[in-house]
């Protein structure tokens, strides 16, 4: 097996064998070509949304540039410089695809008018039979802003049907709620610029290096000024081997950790009495509630040794301006919304919300995660961020839309429930946009059967995912940088993506997919668009006056200022980089706080499972890697998953670096290669999850959620490892007992209890 993880070595990029990896990109001879015109856009990946330019010779995309934008400054990580291969890439879909024979029939070619009559005419008959309902919408965060919000009309008003929702939700929703409800307002308080203002940094859950690797050089940024850095994962991640402190946490016992070190800066009288009075409410309830979370008791909960609690406790309060970013590895948890609450606490306390470099920052991970949020294609959202069960807010879209606020459908089910309505029978078909089921849900074997009853399955994409090879029609959409529009980056920086190759064969924008659909049912008065900037237009106007308020943000704004950040109310507001600087977004303009009990993952280790299971990127793959797993460069660094597992428990189990091992949990078990690493805690395993079939790892996961925002708990299961040769028992807990002495600590920090040492400051920099 090659994995590298030794990705900051660039020459990488130049020394590698593409008659190895399989499939030599297309465009690759090309590139050296002189380019005709560089069209400015942004990378289509993760939720940083790198500036970058394409090379466009003869209608073809050929090559990348570097682009200087205020986010990025011309850096792009390995799938940004790579992104562009995926345009002219032989796996392209090019037509329309039917099912002919039924279920076990083959996809075979079909015509525009074939697919969209026997579409319309399905969803009619059903929707006659069984209601409106019984037919949904499963859309997608990696699109525009304007295919969001068309999805998401085209749901409520085309079909008239309640069961929308994104694969957003099985990503940012903790952080999300989390935000919406201490402060009001859902999205990063401040920009990434701001990065290098901190004092400390705390990142909670958030493999930055690898997942989000241009972030990086905002951290550095940081880092060269002497500010502190502090990691809490269960893994010595990159980032963490940069440290000062490395907190490793049992998987999914994070708000253990949290609260306990807000309860010691409490007892060292480091919080920030006279900002909690006059900026918060609830300080009361969460300083009563921290008080039972000793170091001691933290360590007893999260494995996290006492000391180190302290120590990051006395470097994070002591610092001026402190900085808590946080990502997936505490929103994948069924307790997700309360971590991050916890770590929203422990900001405030500090006094840090609304300070240039202090706060809070969640680390979107999905291309539009932000705006694809925003914008109506949520379960329980309107367009601008409004809800659709408050009366003023659906009349107000219902208004905008020009339908009866009654024809407007209420709340449907969310991504993870739609598929037991599906495997029910309730939801008869499903348009699937931009979203791979099959490899990003839990318990694939549950959701392949549900999808299997679904007739018809339709999907949109632009590659055969795993999802689509299951579906009765295939609908060829477009890449990114074949249509024009928007996307709102992790920051809440709004951006403009822009247009450089045709749409081949006979594949179309996904917009225009669903207003021709919208139209064969009769709905298309309601779908006049003749481009996204006709949509654009519409959305800011929807947006006007709502939570992200996108009424002011016009595509030459957004040219002229690098990005535009919302809320931007009126069209000469420059827009709002720094968030809560004043006040919070409720009505008395004060930030929430909440008291946070401990509650541990919905499954623990035991006899028969005694490790924790744990899952993530890595940094050559996105999201299910139906795109990335294409690309020759980024699939030859790690064409495979594998199992981390320390060199302690491999030792007790007799397992050895590259042995092909069994992985299993109470739901399925998979076969994989055993990476043997000292970076990861000795009674935890680790699984990337960007692969599909046999290698999706989540066949193993546990599908339970939170229970408001349905979120599944990708991040810790209770799982066995054994050997193929000579299967064992499963060892007991007490054989995978962490115990951090010098000897096995693959990292100690550099402080004891009470020395905070301060790093020496840089020759200060201004950014
Ligand atoms: Fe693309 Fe994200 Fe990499 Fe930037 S950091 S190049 S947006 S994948």
């Amino acid at each position: 097996m090659s994995v590298n993880k030794d990705f900051f070595q660039p020459e990488r990029d130049f020394n590698y064998d593409f008659q190895s990896a399989g499939k030599p990109p297309t465009g690759w001879s090309e590139a050296a070509r002189v380019p005709e015109t560089l069209v400015p856009t942004h990378c289509c990946f993760c939720g940083v949304q790198c500036g970058m330019f394409l090379r466009v010779a003869d209608g073809k995309v050929i090559g990348v540039e570097a682009r200087d934008f205020p986010h990025n400054r011309g850096s792009l990580c390995p799938k940004g410089v790579v992104a562009y291969q995926q345009v002219d890439h032989p796996d392209r879909l090019r037509y329309p695809l039917i099912r002919r024979g039924g279920k076990t029939g083959q996809l075979e070619r079909a015509t525009w008018d074939e697919a969209m009559d026997y579409i319309v005419s399905r969803w009619k008959q059903i929707q006659a039979e069984h209601g409106n309902d019984a037919v949904a919408v499963y859309s997608g965060s990696s699109m525009t802003n304007e295919k969001c919000y068309v999805m998401g009309k085209f749901a409520r008003v085309a079909l008239r049907s309640r069961n929308i929702d994104y694969n957003g939700r099985l990503c940012m929703s903790s952080s999300a709620v989390a935000y919406a409800r201490a402060f009001g307002i859902d999205r990063a308080p401040l920009p990434m610029t701001d990065i290098p203002l901190t004092h400390c940094m705390l990142a909670v859950g958030v493999n930055i290096a690898e997942c989000f690797p241009i972030v990086m050089q905002w951290v550095w940024r940081a880092r060269d000024k002497g500010a502190h850095l502090i990691v809490i994962d269960p893994r010595e991640t990159p980032l963490a081997r940069t440290a000062d402190l490395w907190l490793p946490v049992r998987p999914g016992t994070d708000e253990a950790v949290i609260n306990a070190i807000l309860r010691q800066v409490i007892v060292d009288g480091l919080v920030d009495e006279a900002y909690l009075k006059e900026r918060t409410n609830g300080w009361e309830e969460v300083r009563a509630a921290v008080e039972p979370f000793t170091p001691e008791e933290a360590e007893r909960l999260s494995g996290v040794p006492a000391e180190r609690v302290v120590a990051a406790a006395r470097l994070y309060g002591r610092a001026a301006t402190s900085l808590i970013m946080h990502g997936k590895g505490i929103e994948h948890s069924t307790h997700g919304v309360d971590t991050c609450l916890a770590c929203i606490n422990l900001a405030l306390a500090r006094g840090q919300l609304g300070k240039p470099g202090g706060g809070t920052m969640m680390i979107t991970g999905q291309g539009n995660g932000q705006g694809g949020r925003e914008v109506g294609q949520k379960a329980n959202q309107l367009p601008g961020y409004r809800h659709i069960d408050v009366p003023e807010e659906r009349q107000y879209i219902a208004n905008f839309w020009g339908i009866p606020v009654e024809e407007l459908p209420w709340e449907g089910a969310a991504a993870p429930e739609m598929i037991h309505l599906m495997a029910d029978g309730e939801i008869k078909s499903c348009l699937i946009a931009c979203s791979n089921l099959m490899v990003s849900l839990p318990e694939n074997e549950v959701v392949k059967r549900a999808l299997q009853r679904v007739d018809p399955l339709i999907v949109v994409d632009f590659f055969l995912s795993e999802t689509a090879e299951l579906a009765d029609v295939v609908l060829p959409g477009t890449v990114w940088c074949e249509d024009e529009g928007t996307t709102t980056n992790l920051e809440g920086r709004v951006i403009k993506i822009n247009r450089a190759a045709d749409p081949p064969g006979e594949s179309r924008e996904d917009w225009r997919i669903v207003t021709e659909l919208a139209r064969r049912l009769g709905r298309g008065q309601f779908f006049p668009y003749q481009s996204a900037r006709e949509i654009w237009d519409e959305l800011r106007n929807a947006s006007r006056g709502g939570k992200s308020d996108y009424y002011g943000i016009t595509w030459e704004k957004i040219d002229e200022q690098g990005g535009v950040f919302w809320p931007c109310p009126s069209l000469d507001h420059p827009g709002s980089p720094r968030l809560f600087t004043e006040r919070f977004g409720h009505p008395d303009g004060k930030a929430k706080m909440f008291p946070i009990p401990y509650r541990p993952p919905a499954e623990e280790p035991g006899k028969d499972y005694p490790f924790r299971l744990t899952t993530g990127r890595v940094v050559y793959h996105y999201l299910t890697g139906n795109q990335t797993r294409r690309l020759g460069f980024l699939n030859s660094q790690a064409p495979e998953p594998w199992v981390e597992i320390h060199p302690q428990a491999a030792a007790r189990l007799g397992i050895v670096n590259d042995e092909v091992v069994r992985v299993r949990t109470p739901r399925h078990s998979m076969e994989l290669k055993a990476l043997v690493v000292p970076t990861i805690r000795p009674d935890t395993l680790f699984i990337p999850y960007h692969y599909g079939h046999e290698h999706s790892v989540n066949q193993l996961t546990n599908p339970a959620v939170e229970p408001n925002v349905k979120i599944p708990e990708y991040k810790a299961c209770a799982a066995t490892v054994e050997k193929l040769s000579a299967p064992t028992a499963p060892s007991g807990p007490g054989d995978v007992t962490i115990n951090f002495t010098p000897e096995n600590a693959p990292k100690m920090f550099p402080y004891t209890v009470g020395e905070t040492k301060e790093r020496p400051a840089k020759e200060a920099k201004t950014f």
